[in-house]
């Protein structure tokens, strides 16, 4: 059996590594699983590792890239003593403390750590069209983007498109058209499932222009992006439109897979925490970051969050400091 772990944090975004800051200074050597690449759409430091400038971070009135934000984050964790683990959590067993967290083969007979209290900041992923020359722009900050409140100020004076037809789309065309002079706003039905008075505001701001019945085929550009190639789903029509952005707001999901049937979620997957803290329904396990909240989506309110879920996992160890759980034997498994 591992040894018992006081924390053990799976997720390594904003969020994770600042309740790994946290702990490790309040002595509680945590373990990070920071997860592992598997696409250009994940890895270790989360969502900001797609991002470039990020500009609204407090503390760095020039400007930082997200992956050098992420690095920082990082090696603050590792310089109190947090211990970092290249890995992806495969399973975890909440049905009892210590929580079982499984690295590799879920099947294993046996965890490969045991956790006291587990921190949970495995965040969420924009959803996107998955076209080739799509994904290509994202990764290389060419133009595609799937945050405007992050990536608007770039877009001043330019024309740019926005794809969706939920409230995401309709609240992204209307704040970018403080920016950019022309929004098109690209959805590939003609009933929105956006609500009624977020659709009216859009149809009425004289800068958005709607593209009903529309799908995006290819996005295209080298380096960064030129326009796109649109087809009308009702006549077949292909043509090109001319637009230097692209803001992908077609949803959310957050991963939360592992925990199915174990922490409660809201309809769309969400883990739900008790407001006002980071403690989800079992005792002792506790989240922050996006994998949580589906409303501001910062990475200032998850790092914030994060500091939130450390301090609540830290009284709780406090708290429960001289109940010793049963210790679990290999047959417990
Ligand atoms: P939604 O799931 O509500 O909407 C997603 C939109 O993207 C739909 O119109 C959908 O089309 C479209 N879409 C999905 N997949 C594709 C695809 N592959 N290609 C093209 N289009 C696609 O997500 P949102 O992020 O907009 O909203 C999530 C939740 O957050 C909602 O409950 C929303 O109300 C809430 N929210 C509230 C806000 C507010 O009140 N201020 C602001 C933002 C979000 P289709 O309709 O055809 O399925």
């Amino acid at each position: 059996m591992p040894a018992t772990r006081e924390v053990v944090i799976i997720g390594s975004g904003p969020a994770g590594l600042t309740a790994a800051v946290y702990t490790a200074r309040a002595n509680f050597e945590p373990l990070v699983l920071e997860g592992e690449q598997t696409s250009n759409t994940d890895g270790p430091g989360g969502q900001l590792m797609l991002t470039t400038e990020v500009e609204n971070y407090p503390g760095f009135p020039d400007g930082i890239m997200g992956p050098d934000l992420m690095k920082a984050m990082r090696d603050q964790a590792a310089r109190f003593g947090a211990e970092i683990v290249t890995k992806r959590a495969s399973k975890v067993d909440l049905s009892r403390r210590p929580f079982g967290v499984w690295v590799g083969d879920p099947d294993a007979a046996e965890p490969t750590y045991l956790a006291q209290t587990l921190v949970i900041s495995t965040g969420a992923r924009s959803l996107m069209l998955d076209l080739p020359s799509e994904q290509r722009l994202f990764a290389q900050g060419g133009g595609v983007s799937t945050c405007a409140t992050c990536d608007g100020f770039f877009y001043k004076d330019r024309e740019i498109a926005v794809v969706g037809g939920g409230d995401s789309a309709m609240e992204e065309a209307n704040f970018l058209t403080k920016f950019a002079t022309k929004v098109f706003l690209i959805h590939r039905r003609s009933g929105f499932r956006a609500s009624k008075i977020m659709v009216d505001r859009a149809k009425r701001n004289p800068k958005i222009e709607l593209r009903l019945d529309t799908v995006v085929e290819e996005v295209l550009g080298d380096d960064s992006i030129t326009g796109l190639r649109l087809r009308n789903v009702t006549t077949d029509e292909v043509d090109d439109l001319a637009v230097q952005g692209l803001f992908v707001a077609i949803g959310h999901a957050p991963n939360t897979e592992l925990f199915k049937g174990q922490l409660e979620m809201d309809d769309t997957g969400y883990l739900i925490t008790q407001p006002g803290s980071s403690r989800t329904n079992v005792e002792g396990v506790f989240a922050c970051g996006d994998v949580q909240d589906h409303t501001y989506r910062q990475a200032v309110t998850a790092a914030g969050t994060g500091c939130m879920a450390a301090l609540d996992a830290e009284r709780f160890l406090e708290a429960t400091a001289d109940d010793a759980p049963a210790p679990r034997t290999a047959t417990a498994w």
